[in-house]
């Protein structure tokens, strides 16, 4: 048996338990409720492809490189993404309850970051959101 620290209080407990004694945090991610958030950025015949930073509610920070992808596992309820480059950024929140998917591209006409196929896997019927970086523009439902 070996001791690891509680994500919650860092209590030190056993690894076999299923929740923390000393706080009762579920310690398996399913347990807490817990989905993968994939964002794609979006294969793009550019020159230049400067990264996109990812900031997760304020704290945790992410590079997306050309055509790369990162998955990002977030607690079920309300996050904040923040999608930077350079100067421009431009900020979104979802309500996580499942595994999403997000694509990212730079907008070729206005050189923005649009985010877009923000969606569940259970819809069928996907919201197709738009935001430019910088501007805040936001469409629903195209
Ligand atoms: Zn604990």
């Amino acid at each position: 048996m070996a001791l690891i620290k509680c994500p919650e209080c860092g209590k030190e407990i056993s690894d076999k338990a299923t929740a923390c004694p000393n706080c009762g945090m579920p310690l398996r991610l399913e347990d807490r409720g817990t989905y993968d958030i994939i964002i794609t950025r979006e294969k793009q015949k550019f020159l230049v492809n400067p990264k996109i930073k990812v900031t997760v509610d304020t704290t945790n920070k992410y590079i997306l490189e050309k055509n790369g992808s990162i998955t990002i596992p977030l607690t079920t309820g309300s996050h904040t993404i923040l999608f930077s480059s350079g100067i421009r950024k431009t900020q979104t929140n979802i309500d996580v309850t499942e595994n999403m998917n997000i694509n990212v591209q730079f907008n070729r006409a206005t050189g923005e970051i649009d985010v877009s196929g923000y969606k569940t896997a259970s819809q069928t019927n996907t919201p197709n959101i738009s935001i430019g970086i910088g501007g805040g523009i936001f469409k629903g439902g195209n």
